[in-house]
């Protein structure tokens, strides 16, 4: 039976015993679009907007931006479309928004603290996000529940309705309930997260054993994450790149994620693996993950409860 399900999943996504993951779909852009709908994507879970002003010397105005998101709104009716605002720092420079240079790129002016620095960039992309539809926004790089107020308060002041924080520093875990008492939702970027956890440059090879979303503190962190969300009655998506593996979705639902974002390609995969599992069964594996010490035995505990994936 079990077998079964693992094979013939498709439509939404769903745990064995029903409970609705909604699955969507990461997209750098709308070349990306079309991949994402033949996937079976329910809706798109991050939508990269860095495209749209790399390679200019002057910012893309409203009228520019607004077709690219309506698209993004089109693709997927009546489904959910996150869209990022800017991702920008010192480490992919634009020239219209002059950093000085930063010993540590990484732990510089970026994301939602460039925008506090430019904040007509950040007007006209909410306008423009405002203007293509029924979106929701979300920053990256937020810090502290002040700066997801200051965001929170930008998006309304434009009438968009949907305001969220993407959760990939520490800080922002540890307090997201905090964050989430102004950001309608919070959606973990699991990429960043880690590179912030362990203080290991996610661009750099000789450090990259310390990326593993297998570590169980980086389970920990978004075990905080979702319990706060979910004792706020708001969602707490995944958008890193963990949420592609199979075992890993289960963990993470196991969690308490309530959505689940990946490159397109992961989906049919990570649907499969969660038609085969019940919800308790995610939720043994999270917990037997999380009493391990290290990655290799979080991996192996998860998967032991995890049958249907071999
Ligand atoms: C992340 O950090 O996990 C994330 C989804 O954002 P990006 O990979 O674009 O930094
Ligand atoms: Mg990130």
């Amino acid at each position: 039976v079990r077998r079964a399900a693992y094979a013939q999943a498709e439509g939404p996504g769903r745990t064995a015993d029903g409970r609705p993951v909604p699955l969507l779909a990461n997209v750098g852009g709308p070349a990306e679009l079309d991949a994402a709908v033949a996937a079976g994507a329910e809706g798109i879970g991050l939508f990269r907007t860095e495209f749209l002003f790399l390679n200019r010397t002057e910012p893309p105005g409203v009228e520019e931006q607004v077709p690219v998101y309506r698209a993004a709104a089109r693709a997927f009716p009546g489904g959910k479309v996150i869209v990022r605002t800017l991702d920008a720092g010192a480490d992919k420079a634009l020239a219209f928004l002059p950093v000085p240079p930063e010993p540590n790129p990484a732990l510089g002016e970026r994301g939602v603290r460039l925008f506090r620095r430019y904040p007509q960039v950040m007007e006209a992309q909410l306008d423009a996000l405002a203007a293509a539809g029924d979106l929701m926004v979300m920053a990256p790089m937020v810090a502290t529940a002040e700066e997801a107020e200051w965001f929170t308060r930008a998006c309304r002041s434009h009438g968009i309705a949907q305001a969220g924080v993407m959760i990939e520093i520490p800080s922002a875990a540890l307090r997201a309930g905090d964050l989430l008492s102004s950001a309608d939702f919070v959606s973990i970027g699991t990429n960043d997260l880690s590179q912030y956890a362990f203080a290991a440059d996610r661009q750099l090879g000789a450090v990259s054993a310390l990326q593993d979303p297998w570590q169980p503190v980086l389970l920990d962190l978004v075990a905080l994450t979702a319990t706060a969300a979910r004792e706020a009655g708001k969602a707490c998506g995944i958008c890193g790149e963990s949420a592609a593996d199979p075992a890993m979705a289960c963990v993470l639902v196991g969690l308490g994620a309530t959505t689940l974002s990946m490159g397109a390609g992961a989906l049919p995969g990570v649907r499969a693996a969660l038609a085969a599992h019940t919800s308790d069964e995610c939720r043994l594996a999270a917990d037997a993950a999380r009493d391990a010490v290290t990655a290799v035995e979080a991996r192996a505990a998860a998967r032991a409860y995890l049958p249907a994936l071999g």
